[in-house]
């Protein structure tokens, strides 16, 4: 079994439910179990700016697939969901990206893993610090782990994410 680790993001609405289905996808296929989930939380744009806010979560899972099968499936699912590629780092119904697989590195065409902005992101590192704090982020070859890269993002940057909760009264 390999241990894996992937961000979800979303800022088309409904986007709880795009979370939710995306998470549902992962569960159902037999290869994959999903481990642990962090919250889900709030998050501004980053890079391209002029877009509404994301909801972001981390989820831990262990699998059978290969690296490429995992992307393989995960686009599959973005697909599913509705993504349309226009704008680079613009708005998207789901956003599923492969973070950590095991401790590995590793460097296709269409894989890069660690996922090479994971460590400079406050959206990716604060929910999967909520998981797996003391996981090793091979990408640095420093050996740093999640709580100490997360050490080295702005304050600015790390208030712009936060947990975000349901309102039940609140359709979306
Ligand atoms: P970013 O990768 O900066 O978060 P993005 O998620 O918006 O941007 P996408 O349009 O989802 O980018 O993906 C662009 C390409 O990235 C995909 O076609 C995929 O092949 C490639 N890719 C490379 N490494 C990874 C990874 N670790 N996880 C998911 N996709 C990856
Ligand atoms: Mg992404
Ligand atoms: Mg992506």
């Amino acid at each position: 079994m390999n241990k894996v680790y992937i961000a979800l993001g979303t800022n088309i609405e409904p986007r709880f439910n795009h979370l939710q289905e995306a998470l549902r996808r992962l569960q159902e296929h037999k290869k994959i179990s999903i481990l642990k989930q962090s919250s889900i939380y709030e998050t501004a744009p980053v890079g391209y700016t002029n877009q509404a806010d994301f909801l972001n979560m981390v989820i831990q899972a262990e699998t059978d697939c290969t690296p490429i099968e995992l992307l393989d499936y995960c686009q599959q699912i973005e697909k599913e969901l509705g993504r349309r590629r226009t704008i680079r780092f613009g708005p998207r119904t789901i956003d599923l990206d492969i973070l950590l697989y095991n401790q590995e590195n590793i460097k296709m065409e269409r894989l890069t893993i660690p996922h090479p902005r994971m460590h400079e992101r406050a959206f990716v590192l604060v929910p999967l610090n909520e998981i797996a704090p003391n996981t090793v982020l091979p990408l640095t070859m420093e050996n740093k782990c999640v709580v100490d890269a997360i050490k080295e993002l702005s304050g600015n940057d790390l208030k712009d994410v936060e947990i975000w909760t349901k309102k039940e009264s609140v359709e979306e």
